[in-house]
């Protein structure tokens, strides 16, 4: 295949057709109508598909169920990736550094074994929210979310089995689903940031253990930006390329980059049905070694030489306090949360001011450790708080994947969910007084208290949908 047709390429920006592609939350399945095997699946990924056409996702209460994401499909390629440079069923720590707003993460999330740990980072504080709100809606417990700069990693040393690095860049991928992001682009903004891109992935290489993953991804089309990159990681770090498998009639032009022969990946909207992406595996501390090679022996451990090493600590303004969530968890409090969750055995409890945090047991010595170095935004499922021996519960534990199923709870028509993700008032005829969950097709939206002669209604205010 020809690895670049101006031609097409020019003609395809100048269609400035949509592609619209979800990825459905595994853990979610609740009873959905929509019968996805009738959508046309995104060729590299389990659980993607492409739409016929963009629906109002603002006016679909199985959106806000978080089960699925709206997901641009060339992305969704990071799944391969994985899977090709990692044996992912094994419990592993993945850093997922440049976050926001959750794309790749809630995608790693759902690839990752239970044992695993995911840090999923953002720098810029007021990205952090929807980060969260994206992980919190995705469910699962075996996620921390950080707000830490790169460099703060380096606190980390040999810690993670998988660094993915989605960087920022100057965005040529995206000119066709964005042309306002044409007038923004300039040949001295892609030099800023490959400059930007090297120092991301500096800072971040020590937290990477040796015979660990590097994933590196940007949506540009710049050399510079891309196989540069990938030479410069070669002579700076002791990275071997990892060549990845790829199906024929995917469209996928693999690359080598002009110093190093290392391979990357790069995605151009006439040749697949997505928009323009970059994609490269590195191993730390290895010599470049066709993935063939691993995949013959999925089950071979990492090499993985150096011991976790937490140097000085970190000088941050204000850490996050360990000692609140050190605050005992009573064996009366433990029973009350319990009839709440499907396998509190699973998990160990932590107070964090009022709140109950339910942390699995696997991560906890993990988040003690990550505590002591970086910003913990959240971590686990935040369960709620007790008052008078009654559990006040926290809107994460209604979403997430562990919610006893023996929590009463009303399944609801379209208009009332949407009512009810208005934050408005909801009608339910019953008897029933006390907490219960709304569900929209059996997904769970959120909170509800039924009291003699109203309903309150607990869904976040910030999350509140606003149009009619
Ligand atoms: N991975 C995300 C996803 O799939 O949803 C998209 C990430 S976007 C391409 C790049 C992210 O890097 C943005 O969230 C941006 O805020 C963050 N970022 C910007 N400057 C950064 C820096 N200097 N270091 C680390 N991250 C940065």
């Amino acid at each position: 295949m020809k690895s670049f047709d101006e031609d097409a390429f020019k003609a395809v920006h100048a269609q400035g057709g949509q592609i619209v592609s979800i990825r459905v939350n595994p853990s979610k399945t609740g009873q959905r109508t929509t019968n996805n095997e009738q959508l046309e699946r995104v060729p590299w990924s389990s659980n993607g598909y492409y739409l016929p056409e963009r629906p109002s996702f603002t006016s679909d209460p199985v959106f806000h169920a978080g089960a699925y994401y709206v997901q641009e499909a060339s992305s969704m390629f990071l799944e391969e990736a994985l899977k090709q440079s990692i044996d992912l069923s094994q419990p592993i720590k993945v850093l997922d550094l440049c976050a926001a707003p959750g794309g790749k993460s809630t995608l790693i999330q759902s690839l990752i074994s239970k044992d695993s740990l995911l840090v999923s980072n953002e720098v810029i504080k007021t990205r952090v929210r929807i980060l969260s709100e994206n992980i919190t809606k995705w469910g699962a417990a075996n996620v921390i979310v950080t707000n830490n700069d790169p460099k703060d990693f380096q606190r980390l040393e040999n810690y993670f089995d998988v660094i993915v690095v989605d960087a920022p860049c100057s965005g040529s991928g995206i000119f066709r689903k964005d042309p306002g992001a044409i007038s923004e682009w300039s040949e001295n903004n892609v030099q800023l940031c490959a400059q930007r891109q090297q120092r991301i992935l500096a800072d971040v290489m020590p937290a990477l253990k040796e015979g660990g993953v590097l994933i590196y991804s940007t949506c540009s089309y710049s050399r510079q930006e891309d196989e540069e990159i990938a030479d410069w990681l070669v002579e700076q770090f002791a990275v071997g390329s990892l060549q990845l498998a790829i199906g024929e009639s995917w469209g996928i032009i693999e690359t080598v980059s002009a110093k190093y022969n290392s391979f990357g990946y790069r995605f151009y909207p006439d040749k697949v049905k997505g928009e323009g992406f970059f994609i490269a595996a590195f191993k730390k501390g290895q010599v470049a070694e066709s993935i063939h090679e691993i995949k013959k022996h999925p089950s071979a451990p990492l090499r993985i030489s150096a011991p976790l090493r937490i140097s000085a600590p970190l000088r941050i303004s204000a850490p996050p306090s360990t000692k609140k969530n050190t605050e005992k968890v009573t064996a009366k409090e433990v029973a009350i949360i319990g009839s709440f969750l499907s396998n509190a055995g699973d998990f160990v409890f932590i107070k964090q001011q009022d709140d109950i945090l339910a942390i699995p047991a696997n991560i906890a010595d993990d988040l003690t450790l990550l505590q002591s170095a970086l910003y913990i935004k959240k971590a686990g499922i935040k369960i709620g708080s007790i008052i008078r021996d009654e559990l006040i519960p926290a809107h994460e534990l209604a979403g997430s994947n562990f919610i006893s199923p023996s929590v009463t709870r009303f399944d609801v028509e379209k208009e009332t969910a949407l009512q009810y993700l208005r934050r408005e008032e909801i009608k339910i005829d019953t008897e029933y007084k006390g907490w219960a969950l709304l569900t929209y097709q059996q997904l769970t939206l959120g909170w509800i208290k039924l009291l003699e002669n109203r309903i309150n209604n607990y869904y976040p205010a910030a999350w509140r949908i606003l149009n009619k």
